[in-house]
C-alpha cells in the first residue's frame, strides 16, 4: 500500500443517532488504481484502498454503516444503537487516513451492529465478505475461510429470502458469487450446482462476462471435484 494522503479527502457527516458533526476521509475515485480482481470480485488495489473508507463511524455514539445508508437507520435502530452500543463505546476517531487494523475493527464493529438490529442476511454477508478479503490481503487464511463460510451461509439464505437485486446482484451473479464461495471453501459439488444455475438464469444474458466466469470456474470446481483434492 504507498498510497499518500492526498488520495483521500474529508467529507463531513451528520449522524443520525446522537447528532454529531464529524469527519470522515473518503478516497478519490480518480486516485483508485485498480491491480487485480479475484474471482469472487475482491479487488487488489495499488493506490489507498476504498474498503477501509466505505463505513462511516462516528466518534461519539459509535455507530457505524456503509455510507448509501448511513442516514436511514430507522427510529428503533437508532434507540438500539443508543442502548447497546454507546455505553459501552470509548469515544475514537476513525476519521483519519485508515490502515487495515482499523478497518478490520470498523467491519466487525458493523457485524456486530448489524446482528443487534437484526439486519437483512444480505447486509450481514457482504460485511462478512469485505471481513474474508481483509483477512485475505493479511494471508491469514484460516479467518479468511471462517469469514468466507459464514459469507456463504448468509448469501445462501438471502438468494431464498430477499428480493433482488440482492446486495446490487442480480440472480445470476449472485448464483455466480455463491458457487465462487463455496469453491473457495472446497464445496466443489454444491460450486457446480450454484455455477450450473447461474449459466441457466435467464439473467445470465446481460451479463456475458459473468456467464464466461461461472463456465470457467464450473470447469475448476469440477476438475478439483473429480480429483477430490483441496481448494487452491
Ligand atoms: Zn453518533
Amino acid at each position: 500500500m504507498n498510497g499518500n494522503i492526498e488520495e483521500l479527502y474529508d467529507k463531513q457527516v451528520y449522524c443520525p443517532v446522537c447528532n454529531e458533526k464529524f469527519s470522515t476521509k473518503k478516497l478519490r475515485r480518480s486516485a483508485m488504481r485498480v491491480q487485480s480482481t479475484d474471482a469472487d470480485f475482491c479487488v487488489h488495489y495499488n493506490s489507498e484502498n476504498p474498503y477501509f473508507y466505505a463505513l462511516w463511524v462516528c466518534r461519539k455514539c459509535g455507530y457505524v454503516e456503509f455510507e448509501n445508508r448511513f442516514e436511514s437507520i430507522s427510529k428503533a435502530g437508532a434507540d438500539k444503537i443508543k442502548k447497546e452500543v454507546t455505553p459501552k463505546w470509548t469515544p475514537r476517531d476513525y476519521g483519519g487516513k485508515r490502515d487495515i487494523a482499523q478497518a478490520m475493527q470498523i467491519y466487525k464493529l458493523a457485524l456486530y451492529q448489524a446482528e443487534l438490529l437484526q439486519k437483512e442476511y444480505s447486509n450481514k454477508a457482504v460485511l462478512c465478505l469485505m471481513i474474508a478479503w481483509l483477512y485475505r490481503y493479511e494471508n491469514d487464511t484460516a479467518s479468511e475461510t471462517r469469514f468466507m463460510k459464514s459469507a456463504l451461509e448468509l448469501y445462501a439464505k438471502a438468494y431464498s429470502a430477499e428480493d433482488f437485486p440482492i446486495g446490487g446482484m442480480d440472480s445470476a451473479k449472485l448464483s455466480y458469487l455463491i458457487g465462487e464461495l463455496n469453491r473457495r471453501c472446497g464445496n466443489f459439488r454444491e460450486s457446480i450446482k450454484w455455477f450450473d444455475k447461474a449459466i441457466n438464469d435467464p439473467n445470465v444474458k446481460k451479463s456475458i462476462h459473468i456467464k464466461k466466469k461461472a463456465r470457467e470456474q464450473w470447469h475448476k470446481a469440477a476438475e478439483y471435484y473429480k480429483a477430490a483434492k483441496p481448494a487452491e
